[in-house]
């Protein structure tokens, strides 16, 4: 097969030769029009730069996979599998057995995602260049070979209006397994449902910042906003929490929190699960509480929608402030990649200042090492977290 070629109208080559992963299809001096997302040699004015994975859909027309002289062959990705691998190598110990193994950009593999769940490893893959590119049975087989699981399932991304019948899990490799899988995390134990679940279960990216939350709950009565299946929730309650009340617009979530509460023998009067909208929950009632925690979807989709995003964030978190009693504790997320550090550390400046409140910053963090990114590329530092002791 002839080699594709695709030559760059703009001048990205110190980008490219730093790491950054990704290029516009603005940027492309042609795109050819092809079915599928293939392997293509990319240069420019001053020649040959490097390889990549070419997308004909999409504004991410190409993903780089490397800067050699020749194509990647087979054995330098499976080098980089190994290489992630042994990066989590700390990550699976007696109290933690679910963590990010690939993570995309940030290991080298370009939109492909694999996350461990005990013996299961979920596959998903970031848009349909990377579903086309990656070799299903090659990585499979790998994982089974090397990474310390039975089964290797494919998630796919659910794609709105999609018939609610057709499963989202599909068997990839190894012993078939049930949709609902129990992982352990820092000791908590969580259910996690494959099938059901949002993204590929659980949001393994909040790790450390649950087992922190948990270090500061002992006797706290907290509410914990955009609760999922209850990750913080637990971690606060095996921290001493007296009581937590998570908030979920889905009320397969809110089951799953109680199930988690439960499932790791925490009293099941001491947590409330409340199936509503936050915003509609945060204009209701005269409650406050010791500690609020607000991790909210991702709200900014595009550079475009940013001004919008951060007004939301001031929004919602001046709102969780006011429920926030003097001397108590607020601890805020964004998983808006296009919401920077700077950004956040803005809106909760500008959330405080509505509120009148002030605050002293006791933690700023974001996403735990299993989730890497190329230090060419801030906008795979999405995660941004930050705890605040308010006055
Ligand atoms: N903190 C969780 C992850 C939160 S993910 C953890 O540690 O696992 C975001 C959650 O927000 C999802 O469960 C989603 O159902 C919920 N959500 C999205 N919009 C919402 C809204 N307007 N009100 C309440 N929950 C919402």
């Amino acid at each position: 097969m002839a080699r594709l070629k695709i030559r760059l109208a703009r001048n990205l080559r110190k980008s490219i030769l730093r790491g950054h992963p990704w290029v516009y299809r603005e940027a492309l001096a042609e795109a050819p029009a092809l079915e599928r997302a293939q392997l293509c040699q990319v240069s420019d004015a001053k020649g040959e730069l490097a390889w990549a994975l070419y997308d004909p859909r999409g504004p991410l027309a190409l993903r780089i996979l490397s800067l050699g002289r020749a194509p990647p062959a087979a054995a330098e990705f499976e080098a980089r599998f190994q290489r992630a691998l042994s990066l989590r190598r700390s990550m699976r110990t007696g109290s933690t057995d679910c963590f990010r193994l690939f993570n995309g950009e940030g290991d080298g593999l370009p939109g492909l995602i694999c996350d461990v769940y005990a013996a299961v490893a979920v596959l998903q893959f970031d848009g349909l260049g990377p579903s086309e590119f990656w070799d299903r049975e090659v990585i499979a087989r790998w994982l089974l070979e090397r990474a310390g699981v039975e089964t290797v399932v494919e998630k796919l991304r659910r794609n709105k209006g999609a018939p609610a019948a057709e499963r989202s899990v599909r068997l990839l490799a190894g012993v078939a397994c049930p949709d609902v899988v129990t992982v352990r995390e820092n000791g908590a134990a969580f259910r996690v449902n494959l099938e059901l679940g949002q993204k590929t279960g659980f949001f393994l990216d909040q790790r450390a910042n649950r087992h922190y939350v948990g270090g500061v709950a002992r006797a706290q009565n907290i509410l914990n906003l955009f609760s999922y299946s209850g990750g913080f929730s637990v971690a606060a309650g095996l921290g001493g929490a007296s009581r937590v009340t998570s908030v979920d617009v889905s009320a397969g979530a809110v089951a799953l929190a109680d199930e988690n509460w439960q499932l790791n023998g925490l009293a099941p009067g001491a947590h409330v699960g409340v199936c509503a909208d936050v915003f509609e929950f945060l204009k209701d009632g005269r409650d406050l509480w010791d500690h609020v925690i607000v991790d909210p979807p991702s709200m900014g989709h595009s550079e475009d929608g940013k001004a919008a995003a951060v007004a939301k964030y001031v929004a919602l978190f001046a709102a969780a402030a006011a429920k926030t009693r003097p001397d108590g504790e607020l601890s805020l997320s964004s998983c808006s990649s296009h919401v920077s550090f700077d950004d956040f550390l803005a809106s909760i400046d500008e959330a405080l200042s509505a509120s009148r409140r002030r605050a002293q910053v006791l933690r700023i963090s974001g996403q735990g090492p299993d989730h890497p990114f190329p230090h060419a590329c801030p906008e795979l530092r999405y995660l941004k977290f930050a705890h605040l002791a308010m006055s």
